[in-house]
């Protein structure tokens, strides 16, 4: 057993966590955050360790954030794993794993939340209204519990990275944003931890998102520029794999606005799709 494994400590009150940042802010140490809903797998290990190798002390949040599902959406059945994930966390070295339940983070109904009206109802916010204002405002309460220099979230939700990005700026988070690449199975799938849903079958048809993208990567790199080619090439690819697409749309990379009708600057295709019940979601830079 590794130092760490046997030292974490499981935080279940944001009071305590607030205490114990203070403490270890006045002793000179740094923290890293790395929020997450649990279920972890190789994509959130790989944020914990940048965050240890930055950072005196790591704190993996692990709270299902019932704020930001919709009401026909999986928060009921979203897989929870508190102790196999405290014991990855350890393993991978951070130092205290902050897990909170509802009525803590909750204890009144919330009132205010942080909001982002260019970029919230776009994309998957058209999809899931309310969810990016729900991220935002639980992601501004950890930054105020945890009180981290730096936070670590996965390039794989862009959209969301790029929103939080947009939020510790406009509002002066004092908290570095670090985005990390994104961790996939052998078949190009990224991962995520509602990949779990999946059927065997779904698991290996859900590999066409990226077999889109790379289709897409190489149109481009040949010189196609059409959105709507570049589009449609995805669309396809997952369609003849039985996925049901939600959108493809081809973004700006810096501020994720819509390219119309060309690809002249750096652009990202931005997908939501399901195979059987399970939304999936991905993103590739051209
Ligand atoms: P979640 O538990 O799904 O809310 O994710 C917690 C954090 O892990 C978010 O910042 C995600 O973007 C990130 N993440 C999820 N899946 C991956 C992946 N496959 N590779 C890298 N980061 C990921």
């Amino acid at each position: 057993m590794r130092k760490n494994e046997e030292k974490i400590k499981i935080i279940r009150s944001s009071l305590a966590l607030q205490k114990n940042s203070k403490k270890m802010l006045a002793q000179g140490k740094s923290i890293g955050l790395v929020p997450t809903m649990g279920a972890l797998h190789k994509g959130h290990v790989s944020l914990i360790k940048k965050s240890v190798k930055d950072n005196d002390i790591t704190i993996v949040s692990i709270f299902v954030n019932p704020v930001q599902f919709g009401a026909n959406e999986d928060f009921a059945k979203y897989p929870r794993r508190l102790l196999a994930d405290a014991k990855l966390c350890g393993e991978a070295g951070a130092s205290i794993v902050f897990a909170p339940q509802p009525n803590d983070m909750y204890p009144f109904p919330l009132q205010t939340f942080v909001h982002n009206p260019a970029l919230e109802s776009l994309y998957c916010g058209a999809y899931r209204p309310g969810h990016f204002a729900g991220v935002l405002s639980v992601v501004a309460k950890l930054f105020n519990i945890a009180a981290p220099s730096k936070a670590y979230f996965g390039e794989k939700d862009f959209q969301q990275l790029h929103l939080i990005r947009k939020m510790a700026c406009d509002l002066n988070f004092p908290v570095k944003i670090i985005g990390a690449k994104t961790i996939r199975e052998k078949n190009g799938l990224a991962m995520s931890s509602r990949n779990e849903y999946l059927s065997l079958e779904e698991r290996v048809a859900a590999g066409s998102i990226y077999a889109g993208f790379l289709a897409a990567k190489k149109l481009h790199g040949q010189g196609v520029v059409s959105v709507a080619k570049l589009k449609s090439v995805v669309k396809e690819i997952i369609e003849r794999a039985s996925g049901k697409v939600q959108y493809v749309e081809i973004v700006n990379k810096n501020d994720l606005m819509p390219v119309r009708a060309k690809v002249l600057k750096k652009a990202v295709v931005l997908v939501a799709c399901h195979f059987g019940k399970t939304r999936l979601i991905d993103h590739v830079e051209l």
